[in-house]
């Protein structure tokens, strides 16, 4: 079972699920049944994962959300069909990710190789992200960019979202 199922379930038990640190608050009017307390124990850890917020301020569930409404909007303003528009949510994901995990560095030195700048070989301020440059050689700066996507995909994924759409 997917960590979103099982908060799901204990949801509809009445349960009240929050986060505090790096522990699991639980809140419920009744005592919830002894398989809903079974579940989140075995899913402890990714649901602390999906609830609690990363360092970009968003958590697992925002994630998703974010990715549900652009699915939505692709599918039925853009009228494409579901898988489609689960690809285009899932590329604004990681460009939304890529702007939330920014990464900076100083100037003199390639981000990417370490080396500095030589005379045919510039260093140029790179900025997929709006808020700040990443300095790299152009020829630098491919493979840098891939390992930064493979980062963000890495990230969504343990938020059970997947370049096919969401788990359930
Ligand atoms: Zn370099």
């Amino acid at each position: 079972m997917s960590a979103v199922h099982a908060v799901k379930l204990v949801r509809a038990a009445g349960v009240r699920i929050g986060i505090d640190g790096d522990a699991l608050t639980l809140d419920a009017d009744a005592a919830p049944p002894s398989a809903v307390l079974d579940l989140l124990a075995r899913h402890k850890a990714r649901v602390i994962a999906l609830l609690r917020p990363s360092g970009d301020g968003w958590s697992g569930e925002d994630w998703r959300a974010f990715f549900d409404e652009r699915a939505g909007i692709a599918e039925f303003d853009g009228s494409l069909p579901r898988d489609q528009a689960e690809a285009r949510a899932f590329a604004a994901c990681v460009a939304e990710w890529l702007n939330r995990n920014p990464v900076r560095s100083p100037p003199g030195r390639c981000h990417g190789c370490g080396a500095g700048e030589h005379g045919h070989d510039p260093l140029l301020p790179f900025s997929t992200e709006p808020t700040g440059h990443a300095w790299l050689h152009a020829r630098c700066w491919p493979s840098w960019h891939a390992s930064r996507k493979a980062e963000a995909i890495a990230a969504l994924s343990t938020f059970e979202i997947h370049e096919t759409g969401t788990s359930p």
